[in-house]
């Protein structure tokens, strides 16, 4: 119900819980954040409140400067911690977090599973995860895109049907986080050599006020330089932030 999203030079996960925080509002009966450290993916979920989430978080020692997070409001699966976002692959290399639905999940969960994905939830969102790691199978370097993974999250989001907004990491790519908008909302955030994204500009503006809302049909991908958007169809788009007036 609620994404956040942070790459940069600070400690990723107070920024990620406080921005949780502010989307609260949005309604949500899990929440969970995944981050990359030391070469792999930290994933630490709870049922609840936030609160549950902050005391499980406290007892782990983790400085990662990149990470995602999810309020989530069930729409596929129980309220249950194994259902709260981020999802992984069966590798746990890469987490995803998604608002929305995906409506054509159930056909491409039973492909999934019969090239030998492993499911863990029963969300519509572990599809995306799955699917981006086999799309990280066959996507071979391509000397006019910058990025791997990029290509990869612009290939499966190609076979998803629904209204969402995701935000992808990867512990194989460790200084991106891919984000895309399709009939749900997303904003990025521009900071000095650090980058945010959320569903919603109060997880953002305690940080920068420079905001960019993705449109539908958008890609966006962060990395501890700047940002760079496109479309589906893996066209770069020139687009710039503005500058919010905001008197909280
Ligand atoms: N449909 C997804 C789920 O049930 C995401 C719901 C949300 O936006 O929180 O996990």
């Amino acid at each position: 119900c609620g994404i956040v999203g942070y790459i940069g030079t600070q400690a990723a996960t107070e920024i990620l819980l406080s921005g949780l925080e502010k989307l609260e509002y949005r309604g949500y009966d899990s929440a969970g954040i995944a981050t990359i450290w030391e070469g792999d993916i930290s994933c630490v979920r709870a049922k609840g409140k936030l609160l549950n989430l902050r005391s499980k978080l406290e007892q782990i020692e983790n400085p990662a400067q990149i990470g995602i997070g999810h309020t989530r409001w069930a729409t596929h699966g129980k309220p249950e911690e194994h259902n709260a976002h981020p999802h992984m692959d069966t590798a746990l290399r890469i987490a995803v977090v998604q608002n929305g639905i995906i409506e054509n999940y159930r056909e491409l969960r039973e492909q999934l599973k019969k090239l030998g994905h492993e499911f863990r939830s029963e969300t519509d969102t572990e599809v995306i995860p799955h699917l981006i790691a086999e799309c990280l199978k066959n996507t071979v370097k391509n000397l006019t895109s910058p990025s791997v993974l990029l290509d990869a999250v612009r290939e499966a989001v190609g076979k998803l049907e629904g209204a969402y907004a995701i935000a992808v990491i990867s512990a194989d790519f460790p200084d991106e986080l891919i984000v895309v908008r399709q009939q749900a909302p997303l904003v990025i955030g521009f900071g000095q050599g650090e980058f945010f994204c959320a569903s919603d500009t109060p997880a953002i503006v305690p940080y920068t006020r420079a905001v960019l809302p993705l449109e539908n049909g958008e890609i966006g991908r962060l990395t501890p330089l700047g940002v760079e958007i496109y479309n589906f169809a893996g066209h770069r788009l020139k687009k710039h932030p503005r500058t919010l007036n905001w008197n909280p």
